[in-house]
């Protein structure tokens, strides 16, 4: 029987990964009832809306979507379209592997880790009081009263909410895949030293339910300052990386450097009964619509898409076929040539066809 997916193309150069990523899955052979549904700025031109009910109805239905990037827009007021599905659908673990491939040019070899980012609080709750606003200068004087310091009149506030619940769901989460994956140790990264009743709070509760793992899996606590140093000296001390929210969105980033880049880096949202999967890097708008960037990001996320289908012989073949195409050099794009101007380097669309090819 066929699988369903929601397939979001997204904005920028979304439509024409998604596409690629689209044909590289079907390729394995796993039947894929596709359905289309917008989001974004595509969305917002159709039905007035950036995030159309009927695309969240999709997800909720098939319980299973692939995701192009979709353009925040800076500035505007309104939240980014990529953390309102997180929101509205309850993903709350965000699981993206970091995982060297041969033939990727990176200053480290042999990298695998695994972060596992909380994705529903912390910073990244959306709740803002904007500077000058009465409600903001509400607030302000209730902080004051209530902890004696003192906060400058003219400051914006955003609202760092972090709780025992969500932090006992996105920690289980984490130990329950790594016991999965059969990986060894979790890592908790937080700023604990400083912000002691959210940062603070997390760590004590990822301590909590470490105990139940005991003698199972390792656990181990770092603070983020020292782990953005550590990652870059020595990333073979981890394993998998339980974070906070917006620690986990800024060090994605850097995982991603360490492996060769956002073309290559994979993800996925996952909640109690549903999972959207989407490479880490976004909309790149200055290169919609060149066929020029490297698909394989969107395509190995399409890769964990059919493992949490439990396809797994065709998530390996597939992983294989990107693997073996990066290896060879030959059909990749600018971003994986030894020069980023290398007239050599194919489109998204033929490297795609290349991992095609191998699937044959
Ligand atoms: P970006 O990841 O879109 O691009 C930054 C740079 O990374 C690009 O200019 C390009 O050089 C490189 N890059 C990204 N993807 C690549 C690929 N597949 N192949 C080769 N090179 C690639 O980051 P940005 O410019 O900060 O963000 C652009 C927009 O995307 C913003 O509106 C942002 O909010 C949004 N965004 C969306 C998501 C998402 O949909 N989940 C994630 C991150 C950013």
């Amino acid at each position: 029987m066929a699988h369903k997916v929601t397939l979001i193309p997204g904005d920028g150069i979304g439509p024409e990964l998604a596409d690629a990523a689209k044909r590289c899955i079907e390729a394995t052979g796993v039947k894929i009832e596709w359905e289309h549904a917008d989001a974004g700025e595509e969305a917002l031109q159709q039905t007035g809306s950036l995030l159309p009910e009927p695309t969240l109805e999709s997800i909720k239905r098939n319980k299973v979507a692939l995701k192009g990037p979709i353009t925040t827009p800076i500035g505007t007021g309104f939240r980014s379209v990529n953390v309102a599905i997180r929101h509205a659908l309850d993903l709350y673990a965000c699981v993206r592997p970091a995982k060297s491939y041969k033939g990727v040019r990176s200053r480290y070899q042999d990298i695998d880790l695994l972060i596992v980012r909380e994705n529903s609080e912390d910073l990244y709750a959306g709740i803002e009081f904007e500077e000058g606003k009465p409600e903001t200068k509400e607030l302000i004087g209730q902080i004051e009263a209530g902890s004696k310091k003192k906060i400058r009149p003219d400051s914006g506030i955003s609202i760092k909410p972090i709780s025992i619940s969500a932090t006992t769901r996105i920690a289980k989460f984490a130990f329950e895949y790594a016991l999965k994956l059969g990986r060894k140790k979790v890592t908790a990264v937080t700023k604990a030293n400083i912000m002691k009743f959210t940062d603070g709070l997390f760590l004590k509760t990822a301590r909590e339910v470490a105990k139940q793992y005991e003698g199972r899996i390792i656990f181990e606590d770092t603070l983020v300052d020292n782990m953005a140093m550590q990652l870059v000296q020595k990333p073979e001390n981890f394993d998998v990386l339980l974070l906070p929210n917006l620690y986990g969105d800024i060090l994605s980033d850097l995982f991603a450097g360490l492996i060769g880049g956002l073309g290559i880096a994979p993800g996925a949202n996952i909640g109690d009964n549903m999972a959207v999967f989407e490479a880490v890097h976004g909309s790149a708008p200055k290169y919609k619509g060149l066929n020029k960037t490297n698909p394989t990001a969107m395509i190995l996320s399409g890769m964990l898409m059919l493992r949490y289908l439990k396809e797994d012989q065709a998530a390996d073949r597939l992983e294989q076929a990107v693997q073996d195409v990066i290896a060879e050099g030959r059909f990749v794009t600018y971003d994986l040539k030894p020069v980023r101007t290398d007239p050599s380097a194919v489109g998204t669309k033929e490297m795609a066809d290349a991992i095609i090819n191998k699937l044959k």
